[in-house]
Formats: C-alpha cells, sequence, structure tokens
C-alpha cells in the first residue's frame, strides 16, 4: 500500500513523546513490510539540518500555499538518501521556522499553532499530487494533523488527491485537541458551516480539531484496547469527545504501540557503559553503578533505585509520587527522575531533589542518553499515571529488566501484569507492580510490595526474567495496523464507487 504518514513528530528526527517513536516505528515496520511510506512533516527551525542530513528537494519547486487571506512560501525538504521504502518529506516554511515543536523553549504554547496545522496538513495532501504518487491512506496522528483528513474529505469533489486516499486517525493523546476559535476555519480554508452546529468541527460552540478528525477518519483507533474503552466510557478520559468516539462504534479500535526493540536493547544499547541481556544481568549492575555515579546518588545496595523518565505534567502522576520522596528517601530508596514539562512540577522535583541530595537526583531536560542509561541502571521504573494512552517507557523498562511500577489505566493495564505478594509467590507469574487508586498511599502500596520482592533475589529475578521476555514488538501491531488500512480503504473505494 501507499500511505501517506502526516505527524508533528518521528523519531529519530524530531521527539517530544511517545507520538514520535510511534509514528517512526511504524513507518519503519510498514517499509519492512513492503509498503511505500511517505511522511511530511513540518521542518521545525531548531531541527540540525547538517547533521539530521535534510536537504532541498531540487525537483519540487517551491510553492505557495493559502491559509486564509494570507499566502505561505513553502520549500520541500527531504531526511537522509530519500531512498528506501519510507521517504520523509519537510515543509520548510515561515511558520515553523522558530525552534520547537507545539511549545517554545519556554514551554509557552504557540498562539498561532492553528496556522501551523492548517499549513502542514494543506502542504502534505499537495505531496501525492506533486509526485503524481496514488495514495491508499492518508493516516494522520492526533489533533494537529487531523486537518488533513477533513480537508481530504470536504475538498474531495473539488481537488481530489491520486489514488483512493482513505482517512485513518490514530489518538495518542485526547488531552489535546486543538481547540480555537470558530472564525479561524478559514484558516484551513474550509467553509465556515464547518464550525458551527452541526459542523464536522464544530463542538460546543468551538472549533476542534480532534473531533473533525474523528468524524472524518474512516477508521481511526488509540493506542491500547483499555484507553479505547476508557475513552468511549467517560468524560474523565474521553475529555469530552466520548460519545463523538462511542458514535464511531466498532470503526474506532485500540492496536497496542510496540517498543521499538532495535533501539532498545540492553545488549547492544550504545548509552551504556556496559551490555546485558536476560540470562547474564551482570552488566546491568554495573550500569547501575554508573548511574549513581553519574547523577551523584549514594545507592545502598539492597534499596532499589527508582528511575523516571517522562514529561513532567500531571498525566504522569507526578503529584502521586512528590509527596513520598522525602519518606522513601530517608528509607534509602533512590531516585533517578529525568523530564522536563510543566514549570511548577519541575520546581517541586528540583526541590525534593534539594533536600534529599545524595538520593533523589532530578535532571530537567530532554536527553536521549540519560534516559537510556536510567532504564538500565534502574532497579524499578515509576510511572503513576493518572491516564496512559499506551505508554512506551514501561515496554522499554521490561525489556531492561527493570519491573514497573504502574497504575492500572490504560496501555499500563495492557502490558504489566502485576506480580503477586504472597510468601514465596512471584516466580510463577507478574512482570511489575500494578495499583490501581490515583493516591499517593496506593503507589506507596506498590512500592512496598515492589520493596519486598527486590530483598527476595529469586522473586526478583523471576520477575526481571519474564519482563525482558515480554514481545511487545511492532510487527503484531503492524500487522493491525495493515488490517484498519485494508478496511479504510475497501470504505473509500465504495465511497468513490457511489460518488465518482
Ligand atoms: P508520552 O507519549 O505521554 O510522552 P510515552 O511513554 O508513550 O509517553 O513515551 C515517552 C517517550 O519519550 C519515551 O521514549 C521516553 O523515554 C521519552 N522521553 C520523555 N521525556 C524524556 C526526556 N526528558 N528525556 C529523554 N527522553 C524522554
Amino acid at each position: 500500500m501507499r500511505i501517506l504518514m502526516v505527524a508533528a513528530e518521528l523519531a529519530p528526527l524530531v521527539k517530544v513523546g511517545g507520538l514520535a517513536d510511534v509514528a517512526g516505528a511504524l513507518s519503519r515496520e510498514l517499509g519492512r513490510r513492503g509498503h511505500q511510506v511517505r511522511v511530511v512533516l513540518p521542518l521545525y527551525g531548531h531541527l540540525d539540518r547538517q547533521r539530521l542530513d535534510i536537504r532541498p528537494v531540487a525537483k519540487l519547486p517551491p510553492m505557495a500555499v493559502r491559509l486564509g487571506a494570507g499566502m505561505h512560501d513553502i520549500r520541500w525538504h527531504l531526511a537522509g538518501s530519500g531512498r528506501g521504502a519510507v521517504k520523509i518529506y519537510l515543509v520548510e516554511a515561515e511558520l515553523f521556522a522558530r525552534a520547537g515543536v507545539y511549545t517554545d523553549l519556554l514551554g509557552r504554547g504557540f498562539v498561532d499553532s492553528l496556522a501551523r496545522a492548517a499549513l502542514h496538513c494543506q502542504a502534505a495532501l499537495l505531496l501525492p499530487r506533486l509526485l503524481e504518487w496514488p495514495v491508499d491512506v492518508v493516516h494522520a496522528h492526533d489533533a494537529q494533523a487531523a486537518p488533513a483528513l477533513v480537508l481530504r474529505r470536504e475538498l474531495w469533489a473539488a481537488r481530489p488527491l491520486p489514488g483512493p486516499a482513505a482517512g485513518v486517525l490514530t489518538i495518542h493523546n485526547l488531552a489535546h485537541q486543538e481547540i480555537h476559535d470558530p472564525a479561524q476555519v478559514a484558516l484551513l480554508g474550509l467553509p465556515s458551516t464547518l464550525a458551527v452546529y452541526p459542523g464536522l468541527l464544530e463542538f460546543h460552540g468551538r472549533l476542534n480539531l480532534m473531533k473533525g478528525g474523528i468524524l472524518a477518519a474512516d477508521r481511526l483507533n488509540t493506542v491500547s484496547p483499555t484507553y479505547a474503552r476508557e475513552t468511549t466510557g467517560s468524560p474523565e478520559f474521553g475529555r469530552g469527545l466520548e460519545q463523538v468516539l462511542g458514535s464511531r462504534g466498532a470503526h474506532y479500535l485500540g492496536i497496542l504501540n510496540g517498543g521499538e526493540y532495535e533501539t532498545w536493547d540492553p545488549r547492544r544499547d550504545p548509552h551504556l557503559i556496559a551490555r546485558y541481556g536476560a540470562g547474564d544481568l551482570a552488566g546491568k549492575a554495573r550500569c547501575r553503578e554508573a548511574l549513581a555515579r553519574e547523577l551523584g546518588l549514594d545507592a545502598p545496595a539492597g534499596r532499589p533505585v527508582c528511575g523516571f523518565v517522562g514529561r513532567l505534567v500531571d498525566q504522569k502522576g507526578i503529584d502521586l509520587l512528590l509527596p513520598l520522596l522525602d519518606r522513601l528517601a530517608g528509607d534509602g530508596f533512590c531516585f533517578a527522575v529525568l523530564g522536563t514539562g510543566d514549570p511548577a512540577l519541575e520546581k517541586a522535583m528540583a526541590a525534593a531533589a534539594g533536600r534529599n541530595p545524595r538520593r533523589v537526583a532530578f535532571v530537567g531536560g530532554f536527553d536521549e542518553g540519560l534516559a537510556h542509561r536510567i532504564y538500565a541502571g534502574s532497579d524499578l521504573f515509576l510511572m503513576p499515571s493518572l491516564f496512559e494512552p499506551c505508554g512506551l517507557s514501561q515496554l522499554y523498562a521490561l525489556r531492561y529488566g527493570t519491573p514497573p511500577v504502574v497504575r492500572r489505566t490504560g496501555g499500563l493495564a495492557d502490558t504489566v501484569v502485576d506480580a503477586p505478594d504472597e510468601p514465596g509467590a512471584g516466580t510463577d507469574g507478574g512482570t511489575g507492580f500494578v495499583f490501581a487508586e490515583p493516591r499517593s498511599e496506593a503507589l506507596l502500596g506498590a512500592l512496598r510490595r515492589a520493596e519486598r520482592a527486590f530483598a527476595a533475589p529469586a522473586v526478583w529475578a523471576g520477575l526481571q526474567d519474564r519482563g525482558m521476555a515480554c514481545e511487545f514488538g511492532w510487527s503484531r501491531s503492524a500487522a493491525a495496523y495493515e488490517k484498519m488500512y485494508a478496511e479504510a480503504v475497501a470504505e473509500a473505494q465504495g465511497r468513490l464507487r457511489h460518488d465518482p
């Protein structure tokens, strides 16, 4: 199949969170499976063109794209050789020329995010025409790319794409819906009726890109079966869109993400001081020592080092963890925390580190290498998330022999099996520690269970072995996407037959 991926992030080029990993890994896996994939990304100002081998495409001329009343000059670039099954196109434009994907370097959201999304999506839909490349599936990721599906549908008659161009939306996080003033619909080049009730993009009197994408897609999914159920089941998870999602019935699927084990493999991870694998964990002990040294932690042998890598935002349950840090540090637990996000949470974490200098280390920033060293060098990995569409970090932690401590929600519930806590148990089940209530005491209970298991080497080794043997690779997920694509294409072809 020919698949046009529209995403604001794509690892390893540009990454804010899991969306980048998923868009990148899925594209590569589809390429390996014989599909042609063209990805369209904005050329953000902070991307290092030389290092990432980003070069203008000679055969695609500079052009202008209309957004509302204004014209925007764009230039096409390609990353890498431009050969192979996956080609990554980047759109250069004034609107993307500054640093940042969704926010500036201080974490302030861009006020022109709608214009950026509109330009990205308009450009993406130009590509199949420019390349005369009949596209089977336009696959949009999250609200920023959702306009591609609305544009594809609404402008179909006037400017058809070559190929059936079925629309698929993947929701990585419903917390970000891109909600705007309805008057701004003109920026998308769409009629104003779409932004007033009962228009596709209207939601409670506002313009909502995610809602439009949900309804315009032929098929859609989110990134775990549990999150798919949660988001249709309650406003807490559906963020107001639960009924819109529910209205799509069986066309809304939960497809679990895979972990990209080529990059995330402790047997050949270039970021680690020592490599290790299932059955031979000597290297992991060296990684633990090195991590403690790097972060200035005094990590006693019998007490767990707990790692956290992730965005420091409410979603990740940082508020459950913060009140426990002093007490657990007093008990000899160590914490290696890497993340950026909400300035208040960063400040609170830095303060906890300040109070517990040899026990709590906090690095506020984005650091791929340190992330790998934390997965490897920690004994436990913390993900007390309030909600978690899929979560990738727990998959990496499992593979690195670092049992995760997670809340039973979303993809965490689908990927981590709670270890039984009876004396002598732990050898016949469980890959981590799962708690349910979104309260600090519940997290503490799970950490105490983990502490007991950590003190019993045979139990611990069993946990690690089972976790490292878990297979959440991409081939299973890619097959599920292929099936969804095939259904979407059949639907789009049916539409073409009825409405040529
Ligand atoms: P989300 O998509 O909500 O951010 P995921 O668990 O799906 O959460 O994916 C997060 C990814 O981003 C993981 O690969 C994690 O290692 C990485 N990551 C998050 N924050 C940082 C950081 N500060 N430095 C390095 N990697 C990070």
